[in-house]
């Protein structure tokens, strides 16, 4: 190997430099947090192009999210000198189906300017159906339906090829009936949804070989970034187009729109040499095993490819087993397990050294994800300085935990830190709110990743446009979100004649609907129901005198249907927004009356979102992937919330091992500090229940970890109610720093405070509003 070359060449080190120049076959690099392999795909694209192999047009470039791939071409430039022009194919996985589906729209029943469906759209589509096929969609929600065509279309299967068995989950058996027509209506409206823009690229590479030869001629190289996370739509994706093009022979066409196309003859000539199989390295094959279920989708996958018997060319996966942390979302850890099975001859790079995080953090994230069992096990070694240790603190609840972070924040800013340099990761979305409430009164700027903020999330501003309603007859913009939410009968023509009869008179929406119900202009059922709602916010208003703000709210929503609506639902995602409306009640009680709540949002609302340059950054630990900061805060940390509850009883042991993989992401985006929180009691469905720290604290090395006092104020520090007494406990739980220390200053607290544990009962917690709300923006189509 030579030792001088381009100077972007120069910082690597020698394994990261093998990663990069290894250009021919497949290659494989598997290593953990922090040790460059995002670094190495990108040094890997300009190598690439400054050595000439091949042009911006011919590389396949997968990230993980839409904003990773703006950097990632920035870095590019910077490592060339120069802005690389035109990398139409450096994306995510969606945003390329997109791109290749659009060329070859014809193909799937779609013109090239078809409509890409959010999940919105998409639940409206599939009630349609229902009320076609007389399914009462109150037993059988559309929502659901959504949730189980999205899951096929994870996994690659199109209508047909729907397991009898999982078909017959809805609706006695028509649900793979009601897909296929779903497929049918989203053509004739010339739409595709999130699943569409790669099962339709699967299904036109398989039904069209020449369109597929095409494309594999077309992508001299392959890079994809967090390969461990892909699902097997995604995996089918890839291994059709990583294979060689199996005959020169076949004149190469032009891609559609594309000046640059040309042919590949000499590149694609070797002969479909079968697809040898090659038993798995023996320690991928153990953890595999160790990990899976043998019935894996991935399995079944990969063998259904090997009857495309081809020979792979160049690609370049990265990926770290202990960071597979969407398994919820169909994602299996098997793809990168399996990677030398699938393309035989890959050579697996592995990266030591990190170069991201303190002595001290990095012992106590390769600690934690020690606990896990099935895993390949990696080392991981840093040449920083022990720098400062983990600090966890405890707070007395919720609110002070984020006091307490919100002072050590502005502690860091006086340092001289930068806010850009300080993230804030939660298990569940809804811990968001109380963050968000407290940089509003601190004047902290702050930026959410990965979804909407708290206060515009969509359930949200439902919520607060009834309550709007309520509060100011006049709010017409209120009033027209939530006439028909949930669904009431009152559609768009009902809207725009009480538009007519507002404008005419000069009222308000809100007064229209009042004197339009006391005419026949409407259709008797239109009429009733909207009679009904007049009559409803009549009655909520005389109540508001004699109830308790929060009482208001709580009766709002589930009189109007808005809480049974998403209790209705079974997306993936509705138990987050129910969620996420209890903590808005919850919310309420920090302010005197509805008024005064509602000045409090307007302000929240009026702050730039993003705007500022510099500003901490808040957002799940599922969004932090890929991502580093100098200092992160990490809280929640206790049983039900994190380890999840709801993972633990869905999955068990396996999502245990997920949630903990969780954790590990978690303090491996941090250089410089690490800070987890717990606190002693938290809201949980309204009511105030004492928490267990989180069993991953246990796991933590005491050596590389501090016991520190919350800045919070009341808590444990001394002062107010809980004094003393408690802070002993800390010192003692401090000295004995190991399991069962945790609970067993749990217990004492318990007994000192009168309350009982349980904490955990139903205590659920969401993962995917950030993911599937349709209000994500470009990021959903990462997946
Ligand atoms: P993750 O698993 O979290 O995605 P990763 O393996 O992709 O991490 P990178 O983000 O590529 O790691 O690199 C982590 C940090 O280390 C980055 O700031 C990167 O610039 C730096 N880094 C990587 N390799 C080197 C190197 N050889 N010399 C100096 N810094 C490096
Ligand atoms: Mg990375």
């Amino acid at each position: 190997r030579a030792s001088v070359g381009p100077k972007y060449l120069a910082g690597l080190n020698p394994e990261q430099r093998e990663a990069v120049e290894t250009l021919d076959g497949p290659v494989l690099v598997l290593a953990g947090a922090g040790t460059g392999k995002t670094r190495v795909l990108t040094t890997r694209i300009a190598h690439i192009l400054s050595q000439g192999r091949a042009r911006p047009a011919e590389i396949l470039s997968v990230t993980f999210t839409n904003k990773a791939a703006r950097e990632m071409k920035h870095r590019l430039g910077q490592m060339l000198g120069h802005a690389v022009e035109g990398m139409p194919w450096l994306g995510t996985f969606h945003s390329i189906g997109g791109r290749i589906l659009r060329f070859h729209a014809e193909l799937a029943q779609l013109k090239s300017n078809f409509t890409v469906l959010d999940v919105d759209d998409q639940v409206r589509l599939l009630k349609q159906l229902l009320q076609a096929e007389n399914i009462d969609d109150k037993r059988w929600p559309a929502r659901m339906l959504a949730g189980l065509i999205d899951g096929w279309k994870n996994r690659g299967l199109m209508p047909s090829q729907v397991p009898s068995g999982e078909a017959a989950v809805f609706a006695n058996g028509k649900g793979g009936k009601l897909y296929a027509s779903y497929q049918e209506r989203l053509k004739i409206l010339n739409a595709a949804d999130f699943g569409d823009l790669l099962l339709e690229n699967i299904r036109i590479f398989r039904e069209h070989p020449d369109i597929l030869r095409q494309y594999q001629q077309r992508f001299k190289y392959i890079l994809v970034d967090e390969y461990q996370d892909t699902n097997v739509a995604q995996y089918l994706w890839l291994r059709l187009l990583s294979q060689a093009p199996s005959s020169a022979s076949f004149a190469s066409p032009r891609v559609r729109g594309e000046a640059d196309a040309r042919s590949a003859a000499g590149e694609g000539d070797s002969p479909s040499t079968a697809l040898v199989e090659t038993p798995p390295h023996p320690d991928l094959l153990s953890a595999s095993e160790a990990r899976r279920a043998p019935a894996s989708a991935f399995a079944k996958a990969s063998a259904d490819m090997s009857g495309e018997k081809e020979k792979t060319k160049n690609i370049c996966c990265v990926g770290d087993d202990d960071q597979s942390i969407y398994g919820w979302r169909g994602a299996e850890v098997d793809n990168i397990l399996r990677f030398e099975h699938d393309f035989p001859g890959a050579k697996v790079i592995r990266l030591e050294r990190n170069y991201r995080s303190t002595g001290h953090i990095l012992a106590a994230a390769s600690h934690l994800i020690a606990h896990n069992e099935g895993r390949l096990g990696k080392t991981l070694r840093t040449e920083d300085q022990d720098g400062e240790k983990v600090t966890v603190t405890g707070s007395w609840d919720s609110e002070e935990e984020a006091r307490g972070i919100g002072e050590e924040i502005e502690q860091l800013q006086r340092q001289g830190e930068k806010l850009n340099e300080i993230a804030i990761l939660v298990r569940a979305s809804y811990q968001m709110r109380e963050f968000e409430d407290r940089f509003v009164t601190l004047g902290l700027p702050y930026r959410v990743i990965g979804g909407p903020r708290f206060y515009e999330r969509a359930e949200i501003r439902d919520a607060l446009a009834y309550l709007r309603v309520i509060n100011s007859p006049a709010d017409d913009l209120a009033f027209e979100r939530i006439v028909n939410t949930p669904k009431r009968g009152l559609g768009d023509a009902t809207v725009q004649m009480l538009h007519d009869h507002a404008r005419k008179r000069r009222i308000p929406l809100f007064e229209a609907a009042r004197a339009v119900v006391e005419t026949d202009e409407l259709k008797p059922k239109a009429r009733g129901s909207l009679r009904d709602l007049v009559a409803q916010f009549d009655r909520w208003r005389a109540q508001r005198e004699v109830t308790a703000h929060t009482d208001l709210a709580q009766i709002v929503l589930d009189e109007s249907g808005y809480t049974e609506m998403w209790q209705k639902d079974r997306s993936a995602d509705a138990a987050g927004r129910l969620e996420n409306l209890k903590e808005l009640v919850r919310s309420m009680e920090e302010f005197e009356n509805l008024q005064g709540f509602l000045e409090h949002i307007s302000l929240v609302m009026d702050r730039e979102g993003g705007a500022e340059d510099d500003a901490v950054s808040l957002m799940t630990l599922h969004s932090a992937k890929g991502l580093e900061f100098d200092n992160v805060f990490l809280p929640g940390w206790e049983e039900g919330l994190f380890p999840s509850q709801r993972t633990l009883d869905e999955q068990g042991r396996a999502g245990l091992e997920e949630e903990r993989r969780l954790g590990h992401v978690g303090l491996t985006r941090a250089r410089r500090r690490a800070k987890i929180y717990f606190a002693t009691n938290r809201r949980i469905h309204g009511t105030w229940s004492t928490t267990i720290p989180s069993r991953f604290l246990d796991e933590l090395p005491a050596a590389n970890v501090e016991i520190t006092e919350s800045k919070g104020g009341s808590g444990w520090g001394g002062t107010g109610g809980y004094g003393a007494s408690r802070f002993d406990d800390m010192e003692a739980f401090g000295s004995s720093y190991s399991t069962p220390g945790w609970q067993r200053a749990q217990a004492n607290r318990n007994r000192g405070s009168g309350r009982n544990g349980g904490g955990r009962s139903g205590f659920e917690e969401e993962t995917s509003t950030f993911s599937t709300s349709s209000s994500s923006g470009p990021d959903f189509g990462s997946f």
